[in-house]
């Protein structure tokens, strides 16, 4: 197999921050209880939560090559944005600290919850742990102003400064998961399978973008990804994921073209909106749990398994079809979610 077609992603500026592929895996346990076997329906994890550095988690593909860009421009201080409880801002954090930049964050009140689980613990915690600086914006405040504001004024004194905005979802950071994808394309080809459906949470839209810019130019179909979006109104997540892919194949010098009809995302899970929980996703994360020992999380996973579950009992996912779970970190999050998960 010839993975040339995204050669550009060993060209490009980039450190790396994953030691290895991440693992993939049968569910068995879960396939006995949903009574998979019965229609033939495999269903596997690739394991994007489990990485040696900082937690582990989505965004770290995505920073190998935004950090690669800032050793690249003679950059030392990120200054990135997000919620109150983001993993990519902790990510952040924790790569900046291995790498040597300063790392600043400006956290926006993207959700209707508060007191000290939510404030104080999670992510904030480790944010604090690995050296950044934490400012908590109060609600209403644009965090990339304020992000723009502060970069300036390190400027003035000499510094050069990287921002990088909500999820680190912009080309560059997308070909992070064009990356994953490849690795899912060679591990498809070391397992002997080909995976009917892939299945990813939709924030920032860099994951599902990176992974359809990835199976597009090695023609391996990206209509096979399906993410739930957890952010965003279905139609604005496509338009977003849409022109991400677009603009992350163009950095690749790829000559592929890609269609509204290859962004396959499902709006029925965002519930009452970002990061407020909802029953499908308690569900979720308790069965991932207790059946196979495996952390989701409040925010994004375990929405995006509550989809997947739920087409696996309506029948939009066929029989005979073998589906990939994408796990995509977040762990920190379940403790500022005590409240909401204690049973
Ligand atoms: C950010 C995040 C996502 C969503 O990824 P996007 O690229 O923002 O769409 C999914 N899962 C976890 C755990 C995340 O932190």
């Amino acid at each position: 197999m010839s993975y040339d077609a995204l050669a550009a992603l060993d060209r490009l500026p980039r450190i790396a921050l994953l030691d290895a592929a991440t693992a993939i895996h049968r569910l068995c346990r879960i396939e006995e209880r949903l009574g998979l076997a019965a229609r033939g329906i495999r269903l596997s994890i690739k394991r994007d939560d489990v990485m040696a550095l900082g937690g582990g988690g989505n965004k770290l593909r995505k920073l190998e090559y935004h950090l690669g860009h800032a050793r690249d421009i003679g950059a030392d201080t990120i200054i990135t944005v997000g919620g109150v409880q983001s993993n990519h801002a902790r990510l952040t954090a924790a790569a900046s600290a291995r790498h040597g930049f300063a790392c600043e964050m400006l956290l926006a009140r993207m959700v209707p919850k508060d007191g000290d689980d939510y404030e104080k613990n999670g992510n904030v915690l480790l944010d604090e742990l690995f050296g950044a600086k934490v400012t908590l914006l109060p609600r209403g405040e644009n965090a990339l102003v304020h992000a723009n504001a502060r970069a300036e004024a390190l400027q003035a004194e000499g510094h050069t400064v990287v921002i990088l905005p909500t999820g680190g979802s912009t080309p560059r950071g997308v070909l992070g998961y064009a990356r994953c994808a490849r690795e899912i394309a060679q591990q498809e080809d070391e397992l002997g399978v080909r995976f009917d459906r892939i299945v990813v949470p939709n924030g920032s839209s860099g994951t599902h973008a990176g992974l359809i810019t990835g199976f597009a130019a090695l023609d391996r179909d990206p209509a096979r990804v399906t993410a739930y979006s957890v952010l965003a109104e279905r139609d604005a997540a496509v338009t977003t994921t849409l022109k991400l892919a677009r603009d992350a194949l163009e950095l690749l010098g790829a000559s592929v073209e890609l269609a509204p009809e290859h962004v396959r995302i499902d709006g029925s899970q965002r519930g009452d909106g970002y990061g407020v929980p909802t029953a499908g996703m308690k569900e979720a994360l308790r069965l991932m749990a207790s059946a196979e020992g495996i952390l989701l999380d409040p925010v994004y996973s375990g929405k995006a398994f509550a989809g997947l579950m739920q087409d696996l009992r309506s029948g939009v996912v066929r029989d005979g079809e073998h589906v990939l779970f994408v796990a995509t970190g977040g762990q920190p999050g379940l403790y500022a979610y005590r409240e909401d998960l204690a049973g």
